[in-house]
Formats: structure tokens, sequence, C-alpha cells
């Protein structure tokens, strides 16, 4: 097993208020080496929480997070994260970007192994352009191709095409897919949409809210490209759905939460 969490609870206290609010409640997920696993809920649900916790920007307040075997204790380029937000140095162009990224070798190598990864994403040619020259999914490829350089075991992507048009997510998704079979690496993805998780993931874990915690899983041994309107993805889709409606009256619709269901934007 790669990744773990074991019983984990997660509390914020506010520190004007002192009250607590529980964030994650015995949660337990393990994460197997290859894995492509997809974490879908209702806004607030905690899949944030467990992904910040996986990357060690988080600790647990009970339980475990563990990565080959060890207690997570911080960040590690072992545990690659890709945000929603497009996260590039602004004074530095992509080559540079990717560059910094890189672990070791001097200044040539660096920049070669980045080269690799920008080839990986298909922006070479856009090797010395500054950030604010690239649309939204330029500057995302360039996050991946990033995050990539530092040659990380786990991938943990936060909802990261969220921000960008429907034609653009799904073509970077389709890439992140082939990077994924192509790398041999592990991805945790968040998303709040159903189809997106269904079109790429090993496994699909819904989590429920008010505490977060796992409400069920979905192991999808389908081949890809998958196809949204397959029997088998319909017949899924209808049963995470009604798995989702289940949760949200079970915690009342009362807290906000939103999940996509088509795919579409929220
Ligand atoms: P999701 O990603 O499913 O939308 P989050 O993990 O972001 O959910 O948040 C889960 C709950 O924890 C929410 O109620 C959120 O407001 C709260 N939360 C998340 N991060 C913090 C934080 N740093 N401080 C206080 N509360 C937080």
């Amino acid at each position: 097993m790669l990744a773990s969490l074991k019983n984990v609870s997660k509390v914020f206290v506010n520190p004007r208020t002192g009250k607590g609010l529980v964030a994650l409640n015995d949660v337990s997920i393990q994460v197997e080496q290859g894995d492509f696993l997809c974490l879908i809920g209702p806004s607030g649900c905690g899949k944030s929480t467990t992904l910040n916790l996986l990357a060690g920007f988080e600790l647990p307040s009970e339980g475990e997070v563990l990565f080959k075997g060890k207690p997570i204790t911080g960040p590690s380029p072992e545990r690659g994260v890709v945000f929603q937000e497009f996260s590039l140095y602004p004074w530095m162009n992509v080559l540079q970007n990717v560059a910094f990224s890189v672990r070791s070798g001097n200044r040539s190598e660096r920049e070669e192994i980045a080269r690799k990864h920008l080839g990986l994403v298909g922006l070479l040619d856009f090797a010395h352009a500054m950030p604010n020259e690239l649309s939204g999914g330029m500057k995302q490829r360039v996050a991946i191709a990033r995050t990539l350089a530092m040659d990380p075991d786990l991938l943990l992507m936060d909802e990261p095409f969220g921000s960008l048009d429907e034609q653009t997510r799904r073509k970077l998704d389709n890439e992140v897919l082939s990077l994924w079979k192509g790398q041999g690496k592990t991805v945790v993805f968040v998303t709040h949409s159903i189809e997106e998780a269904l079109m790429l993931g090993t496994r699909v874990v819904l989590m429920s809210a008010s505490p977060g915690r796992i409400n069920q899983e979905w192991k999808i041994d389908l081949p890809w490209p998958r196809d949204p309107l397959s029997p088998e993805m319909t017949a899924l889709k209808k049963d995470i759905v009604k798995s989702l409606q289940v949760c949200s009256c079970a915690n009342g619709a009362s807290q906000g939460g939103f999940i996509t269901i088509s795919g579409s934007e929220e």
C-alpha cells in the first residue's frame, strides 16, 4: 500500500471562538500503488482536507496518515500537488517554472528534465513564454509538468480543472489519464463532478458531510476511453446519485453542499 488514512479525524479550531469544526470523522482510505482514486462528495465534506493530509499540509487530530508505511509529518516532493488555482511564479518563464521543481542536477540538467516534462504536456514550444501569455488550460498544463518534474510517487490533484471550460477540462482529463498510464503514477483526484470521476477513476470514493466521512466506494473496471453514455456508465452514475441523495438527506440538504451530476460546471 502506498498511502493510507487510518481512522482519521480532523478538527479545525476557530482561534477566535475556541469552537471546533469536525471536518473529518473516522475516515479510513487505502491508496494502492497505481490507483487513480477519485474523491467526490458535496462541498464541505472534507475532500480537500483529505488531500491536504496526504500532502502533509495538515496533520490529523486523531488517527494516522501514512505514506509508504511511515507517518506523514509535512510536505514532500514524493507527494506532488496540483491545485485548482494556477500557481505559477509570474516572474519566471515556463521552462524556469518547471526547472525550479527538479530536485537534482545542475542548471542545464534541470532544464533538460523540465523540457522533457513540458514535452509530455505538449508545451515545449512555449518554454520561453511568461505565465501571463498563457491560457488557463496551458497554465494548468505547466503546473502539471512542474509537479511531474518533481518525480512524485503520488500525485494529488484538487479540482485541477475546476475553473476551466468544459471542453478544455475534458482535454486535460484525457492528458492526465495518459500521463498516469505512461508514467506509472498513483493519483488521488478531487472533483465534485460524478462524470469526471467516472471517466477517469479506477476507484470512486463518495464522501458525505457534517462531519466528513466515507460513504461508499465503487471500483471501476471499465477500459478507457470511457463512453459517458454507455449502459455501464449510466448505471454507475445512477447508483452514485442515489447514494448521494441518501447521504444528503441524512445530513440535511441545508448544508449548502453541491455536486455536479452531468459533468458540467455548477
Ligand atoms: P471540500 O473540499 O469537500 O469542499 P473541505 O475539506 O475544504 O471540504 O472542508 C471541510 C470542512 O472543513 C468545511 O466545513 C471547511 O469550512 C472546513 N475547513 C477546511 N479547512 C479549514 C481550515 N483551515 N480552517 C477551518 N476550517 C476549515
